[in-house]
């Protein structure tokens, strides 16, 4: 048995899909499910589904009866109940099939079929060297990309709040035995962060930090409250691990999603990067996340110290199978005073066929052109939106903060006129809801081009 089998990553065998009309509608939907213990997960929903509530309700056959009984006499809105067979297929036909090899001219043909790829189909993709073929499964991921996310850009901002953490990962530059500056931003400054990133028009802000026990539930709980009350935005956590019964306090309290990513799925590399970590665990806190009906943040490093093409290969497989929203794949880095200092990065190239295989494989979801892989090479955030990705992430931590979180040394402090600059080599749209006249006022230029 594979060990992801074990968490029942897939076991809905004859999926059908609920969709609501809202989020609201599809997390009372949940709730009436798990109360009748009919099976389900929340999935990103799936191209061809409807577009309005990003998230759909994946449960076995056997239950649509009972399914549809219960949306009708709570009066749930619904767009519809359908059997989970792809609908959507891709049209692929601009890719220059000249120079390419039989058996990926046959996997290109089954991406557009939009076929469910198996591990050998999503191997020989990783494993692409020729230039031809790497160029082919690039344009692949980007028609993908552009007909599932458009050609506007996601824009969110991290706040790092506080660089404590009791873990000691093997790769992490702030791992708990590292002398350096401590720091904690008080309730007050993090609110001011997210006032500024307000005004420039940002919807999605991240608190990000080590896993710092200082920041109780309550204490978090009451930021986020004065966040939504004041700015209603949409609120990512990224704070580690924590007890689970904290989950459902944190989606009441309005957070809408949580990145804790596997790193890798692979649970031996798994133990081996994390000396306080149980694999289980991880996986499990995914699932009570989710299961919270908080949108799930996942993905990990390419590159790390004793990970193979394999490896990759289950990371791809997880992330679908989990029904992950938001997969963040980016190179390992090496950060200085850590077991791993010495170890070399993660390959640029490997790390584009990462996000243009997860566009393809995982179609609906927000893919970040990461701060990491931008660190890496500073032409590569626009060249990792130009394989699939569609999200940018502003570093937004406090100047005299942001070199006491380096996570990785040489970190590439992602502002907005280095975004708008990846932005634009891509050829793609800022999103519509900046605040671009402001953002003039602060003196940045925004060629006409990218707004619309
Ligand atoms: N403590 C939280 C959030 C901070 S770490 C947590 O661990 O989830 C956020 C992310 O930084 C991690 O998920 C990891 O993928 C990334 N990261 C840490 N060290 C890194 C390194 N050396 N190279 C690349 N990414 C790294
Ligand atoms: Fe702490 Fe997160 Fe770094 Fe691990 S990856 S040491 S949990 S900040």
């Amino acid at each position: 048995m594979r060990i992801l089998d074990k968490f029942n990553l897939n076991t809905i065998d004859r999926p059908y899909i609920l969709v609501c009309s809202s989020n609201s509608q599809m997390l009372f939907a949940k709730e009436l499910m798990d109360k009748a213990k009919i099976e389900n997960q929340l999935i990103p929903t799936p191209k061809g589904f409807g577009g309005v509530c990003t998230t759909a309700i994946k449960f076995p056959e056997d239950h649509t009866q009972e399914v549809a009984g219960l949306t009708a006499t709570y009066g749930l809105e619904i767009e519809g109940i359908y059997p989970m067979t792809s609908r959507y297929k891709y049209d692929l036909s601009t890719i220059e099939a000249k120079g390419l090899s039989d058996r990926l001219m046959e996997i290109l043909s089954r991406i557009s079929e939009n076929a469910e790829l198996d591990r050998d189909e999503i191997k020989y993709l990783l494993e692409i060297e020729d230039e031809t073929e790497y160029k082919a499964l690039l344009q692949a991921a980007d028609i993908i990309r552009r007909e599932c996310v458009g050609q506007h850009i996601e824009l969110r901002a991290a706040i790092e709040f506080s660089n404590y953490c009791s873990k000691n990962c093997n790769y992490c530059g702030v791992r708990r035995d590292k002398k350096m500056t401590r720091y904690r931003m008080s309730e007050e400054d993090i609110l001011g962060e997210v006032d500024l990133l307000n005004r420039i028009g940002i919807k999605t802000v991240i608190l990000q930090s080590g896993e710092d026990s200082y920041y109780t539930a309550e204490k978090i709980i009451k930021i986020i409250k004065k966040i939504k009350g004041k700015y209603g935005m949409q609120i990512t956590l990224s704070i580690g691990e924590r007890n689970n019964n904290e989950f459902a306090l944190f989606r009441e309290a309005g957070v809408n999603n949580y990145l804790l990513k596997i790193e890798t799925a692979n649970r031996e590399l798994f133990q081996q990067l994390h000396p306080d970590d149980d694999f289980e665990l991880r996986v499990a806190q995914s699932r009570q996340i989710k299961d919270a009906g908080i949108r799930l943040g996942s993905g990990g490093m390419v590159g790390l110290p004793g990970q193979t093409i394999d490896h990759l290969v289950e990371d791809i497989i997880f992330q679908r199978d989990f029904g992950v929203h938001m997969i963040g794949f980016g190179p390992f880095l090496p950060a200085k005073g850590t077991p791993y200092e010495a170890m070399p990065p993660g390959d640029l190239r490997l790390s584009l066929k990462m996000i243009a295989v997860a566009r393809i494989v995982c179609q609906h979801v927000f893919l970040p052109a990461t701060t990491a892989i931008a660190s890496l090479n500073p032409e590569a955030q626009a060249l990792a939106l130009m394989a699939g990705a569609n999200t940018i992430m502003l570093v937004s931590t406090p100047k005299e903060l942001r070199n006491n979180y380096q996570i990785y040394s040489n970190k590439n402090m992602v502002d907005l006129s280095f975004a708008i600059k990846s932005v634009q080599e891509a050829g793609r749209k800022l999103p519509k809801y900046l605040n671009f006249k402001y953002i003039e006022e602060l003196g940045y230029k925004i060629p006409k081009e990218l707004i619309e």
